[in-house]
């Protein structure tokens, strides 16, 4: 164990089993113990200050240490702590919320069912699909399909929809059987001369061709993050989801938009589905924005059309102690208000232009092969050799050594792979903004010439 670690990091280093970590690293180095918020600014044990340009885990969208979401919650913790949302018991928060979301979604998406986060939004849709698929006189619609490089969350259901690199361990088991995948749009390794609609092209005619193998009359739904965040902010050709989406609505199948990250304004929109790349899915499952990461939240959002077909005298059997959770909805109601109260998507938008200009300033960086991003998402691709795109060994762990450098100058960026991605709170300033890209770029230099 580390000698130099604060009494608490120290506890936690005897005591905690972190998601996702590993080992090793955490034996020897600890972990940095937060302890104070406010807009993108963290503050550790040892009163040491960071920006956060992560926005948490892709989360903290109207920002850290707001009063007014805290009273908020006290408020409401204050009158009804708790009530369970099963059968037929419902509190004002959750029944307010339903209704907002209905009326911010795009389309026909009138009914909202919550979950306690992410990973269970995509558990829930998975069973709405087959559920409203064997309403409808499908009961042979059990598959999905979903990408490569996707990032649904870390149920035993949502790691299997999910497949990025590395994730994937022997020790644990995945469902297979039902679960197919296709690529992913990534546009900085497509082939060479390849244009963006040739790659649009040849990622529908491969999604058919899964389709046909598989048998259209199995597969129940397509998961679909409208950006792959987690699998490296894989911003898609502008068309290619609504022509994926055009695909499923001639074989039946349901569109499911993973909105976990792009939701609540991080793309400049409610969601992005409709928003940004044309296309209205049957379900869209949020978290994170939904509550600005104030309260653990997730719901997913679907059609009239796919109530109106799974309603009669039957259960609907899945669902939460904490669904509708009255202190989360409070924490969510408030953080929607904040949001249109503050103008926060045009905010967002604005913000964002500066952030995709700034990012792009360190192409010329040597070892930055890309930068690419939407409005606050953004990430860099760190490559050995930038004219042929080879990638560092994983040895060098390039990705890494650029946040070791970063944190050592007060930015908090999160390594993903050789990549290093971004996605701060919605409420950040130009100044903020410019002090990013300037402390990314010194870190990326610094982790550079630590290499010869
Ligand atoms: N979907 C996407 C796109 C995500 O990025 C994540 C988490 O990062 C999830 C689902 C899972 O959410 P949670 O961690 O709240 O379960």
């Amino acid at each position: 164990m580390t000698q130099d670690l604060s009494p608490l990091a120290a506890m936690d280093q005897a005591h905690a089993l972190h998601p996702w970590t590993h080992f090793d690293s955490f034996e020897t180095e600890g972990a940095v113990v937060l302890t104070r918020g406010e807009g993108v600014w963290l503050w550790d044990d040892a009163g040491r200050k960071y920006l956060d340009a992560v926005g948490g885990l892709w989360c903290t969208n109207i920002g850290l240490g707001r009063a007014d979401m805290a009273q908020a919650i006290a408020d409401q913790a204050l009158k009804l702590a708790f009530t369970s949302t099963f059968v037929d018991i419902t509190n004002a928060p959750a029944a307010r919320l339903a209704g907002k979301l209905a009326e911010l979604a795009p389309g026909d998406l009138n009914r909202v069912h919550f979950t306690t986060g992410g990973s269970t939004a995509i558990d829930s849709a998975y069973r709405l699909a087959q559920y409203v698929q064997a309403a409808r006189g499908f009961s042979g619609r059990t598959h999905v399909i979903a990408r490569k490089q996707s990032y649904h969350g870390s149920t035993y259901a949502a790691m299997s929809i999910g497949l990025r690199d590395g994730d994937r361990v022997p020790e644990f088991t995945y469902k297979s059987d039902t679960i197919h995948h296709v690529s992913a749009p990534i546009l900085y390794r497509r082939a060479e001369g390849q244009t963006e609609a040739q790659l649009t092209d040849a990622l529908v005619a491969e999604f058919e061709a899964k389709i046909a193998e598989v048998g259209a009359e199995k597969i129940a739904a397509f998961f679909a993050e409208p950006i792959q965040a987690s699998g490296g902010v894989l911003v898609p050709p502008q068309d290619y989801l609504a022509r994926m989406a055009a695909v499923c609505r001639k074989h039946g199948i349901l569109v499911i938009a993973d909105e976990v990250v792009t939701g609540f304004g991080r793309l400049g929109a409610w969601f992005a589905s409709q928003d940004v790349y044309g296309f209205t899915p049957d379900m869209i499952c949020c978290a994170k924005g939904l509550s600005s990461g104030y309260q653990p939240i997730g719901a997913v959002i679907f059609s009239d059309a796919l109530w109106d077909d799974m309603r009669g005298d039957k259960w609907f059997t899945s669902g939460y102690t904490y669904s509708g959770h009255p202190v989360a909805c409070a924490a969510a109601l408030k953080n929607i208000e904040i949001i249109e109260n503050e103008d926060i998507l045009a905010r967002a938008t604005r913000a964002g232009a500066l952030f995709q200009e700034g990012l792009r300033s360190l192409s010329d960086l040597p070892i930055v092969g890309d930068v690419r991003g939407h409005t606050l998402i953004g990430c860099v691709e760190n490559v050995a050799d930038k004219a042929t795109k080879r990638a560092f060994p994983d040895e060098v762990d390039i990705g890494r050594r650029v946040t070791h450098a970063a944190e050592a100058r007060g930015l908090m960026v999160r390594p993903l792979g050789a990549l290093n991605v971004m996605s701060p709170a919605l409420i950040i300033s130009d100044s903020e903004i410019t002090q990013i890209v300037e402390t990314l770029g010194a870190a990326i230099t610094a982790a550079t010439d630590d290499l010869v």
